[in-house]
């Protein structure tokens, strides 16, 4: 099969096929895989996989565009136009992109609704923005012979990149690569996660619609190891690669990468910690955690999984958490006020097999720990129970894993020194959240936690120009505002004597 139109979805048995994009149109193959969801088990498209021969193809496509199509010659202003006719194209079909959202994923409306999809919309506006207001370095230099000279730095785009993405926020991790990306003038290729191919799909066409080139943008759909995402990470024609997943893969794509000595940026697990200090307003701080730990299935590379509290407030703090979980249970809940499910029975095996150890290992389990009965289709989904635990070692699996679930280990504390090292003693350092009333304690915490983010007092507030990253295995590089831009483009320092 091959595609016609560059903005057609093709449809098989009454279901969409999502094929892949490349050079400007869709292609398909007959090498289908279903896309699931994970509500109730039901087929909601097909999708063609990609081969080693079609990322090839696209490759040359990406290349082709930069060395002999417009693109690589666009101006600052034509490449701005194009974010904004790409931000507006999602905004016009906002209410699809909300539906194919959550027909992979099963969240929840609201969170697709104001998180998800404005900001796939905003990164693209913001990083418009950013590139039209950005300058360029230059010094004056004394030279020895008293003479000077004038350095100055210019930017060139790195060439192509390949963009691999997770299934946790798929519009919203995918844009937030490729908007810079595309701002500094690079040709990509994406591949979105096997579990959320869909609104990828419908960007492909916002794309096309929008006027960016061919060759610019291709999609491929398929797997990672063995199958697309290792074909990109391997293909000598890609440039760069951007990688938003599992601390696993991010070392599976290091060494597929290290023959060419490729720039990586990697967004990759945590294990974040929360402390909550004996002066804190109890339900605020038990509403911040329930929402960093529970929100989107707690499938949030920030979300909490750790949370220490100061003991004079320890059980007061488990009940109040307990009660915020308990409203959560999607079997318990009003009508769309629960948590979603997983993204998959995979990973629900995953999950319920921390359930189960947590119990092995000790754990008084506060709420949860299970599965969820309804008592209609969605029996045959990826649900579990919120779950709240305590009693925990702190060298215990589910304290020191990331289980990427609904669910966090509470432990009391006494000191701060004593916290600090508990929260520092980690393989991972993504975000840190603290919890206090007290402002001298809250800068003096926050600046010896070692992570990328701190937050006091809230949870989740991005200004999209501060860096975003982890230190340990929770990543390489930091993204946001310049550090995108940083990693999206070359630079050559020019030097000239005065
Ligand atoms: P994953 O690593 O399993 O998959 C991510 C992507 O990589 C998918 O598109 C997958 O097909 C591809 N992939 C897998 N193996 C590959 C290989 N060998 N070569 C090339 N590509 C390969 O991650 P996931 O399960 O989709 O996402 C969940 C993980 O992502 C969690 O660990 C979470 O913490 C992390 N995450 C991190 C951030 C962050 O900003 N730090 C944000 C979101 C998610």
């Amino acid at each position: 099969m091959s595609g016609h139109s560059p903005t057609q979805m093709r449809h098989l048995d009454g279901l969409p096929v999502l094929g892949n994009f490349i050079d400007g149109h869709f292609e398909y193959t007959d090498d289908l895989f279903p896309d699931i969801s994970p509500v109730d088990g039901r087929v909601v498209a097909h999708v063609a996989q990609a081969d080693a021969a079609m990322v090839d193809r696209a490759v040359r496509a990406a290349r082709h565009a930069l060395e002999a199509g417009a693109w690589g010659r666009s101006t600052v202003a034509e490449r701005v136009a194009a974010l904004r006719a790409i931000a507006g194209g999602i905004e016009a079909r906002f209410e699809e992109f909300v539906a194919a959202e959550i027909a992979d994923t099963g969240k929840d409306i609201h969170h697709t609704r104001t998180i998800d999809i404005p900001r796939g919309i905003a990164n693209f506006r913001f990083f418009a923005d950013l590139i039209t207001t950005m300058g360029s370095e230059s010094y004056h230099t004394d030279t020895a012979d008293g003479m000077g000279a004038l350095n100055y730095v210019t930017r060139r785009p790195v060439g192509v990149v390949g963009v691999i993405a997770p299934w946790n926020l798929p519009l919203l991790l995918l844009s937030w690569k490729l908007a810079p990306a595309l701002a500094c003038g690079n040709a990509v290729l994406a591949k979105p996660s096997e579990e959320t191919p869909y609104t990828a799909t419908l960007l492909a066409q916002v794309m096309a619609d929008a006027g960016v080139p061919p060759g610019v943008f291709n999609l491929l759909h398929g797997f990672g190891a063995g199958s697309v995402g290792e074909a990109i990470t391997r293909h000598p024609g890609i440039d760069a690669i951007t990688f938003t997943g599992e601390s696993a893969t991010g070392t599976a794509i290091m060494h597929a990468a290290a023959p060419g000595v490729k720039p990586l940026s990697f967004e990759l697990g945590g294990k974040n910690g929360a402390i909550v200090f004996a002066d804190a307003d109890v339900d605020e701080a038990a509403d911040g955690i329930a929402r960093s730990a529970f929100s989107n299935c707690g499938q949030v590379c920030l979300a909490t999984e750790r949370v220490y509290v100061e003991r004079p407030l320890f059980s007061r703090f488990v009940q109040a958490l307990r009660l915020r979980a308990e409203a959560l249970s999607p079997a318990r809940a009003a009508p769309g006020s629960g948590i979603g499910p997983l993204i998959s029975q995979a990973h629900r095996a995953k999950v319920l097999g921390y359930y189960d150890r947590a119990v092995r290992d000790g754990a008084e389990v506060v709420c949860g720990g299970g599965v969820p009965r309804f008592g209609d289709a969605r029996d045959s989904g990826a649900f579990v129970e919120p779950t709240v635990w305590t009693g925990l070692p702190d060298d215990a699996a589910c304290v020191r894993e990331e289980i990427f679930g609904p669910v966090c280990h509470v432990a009391p504390f006494d000191t701060e020194d004593e916290v600090l090292g508990r929260v520092n003693d980690s393989p991972y350092g993504l975000a840190a959240v603290v919890w206090t009333n007290d402002l001298r304690r809250a800068h003096r915490v926050a600046g010896r936690i070692e992570t990328g983010i701190v937050w006091v007092n809230t949870w989740f507030l991005r200004d999209l120009r501060t860096p975003f990253g982890g230190i340990r295995l929770s990543g390489i590089g930091r993204e946001g505002g310049m550090r995108s831009l940083d990693f999206y483009s070359e630079t050559t320092n020019i030097c000239i004597k005065l």
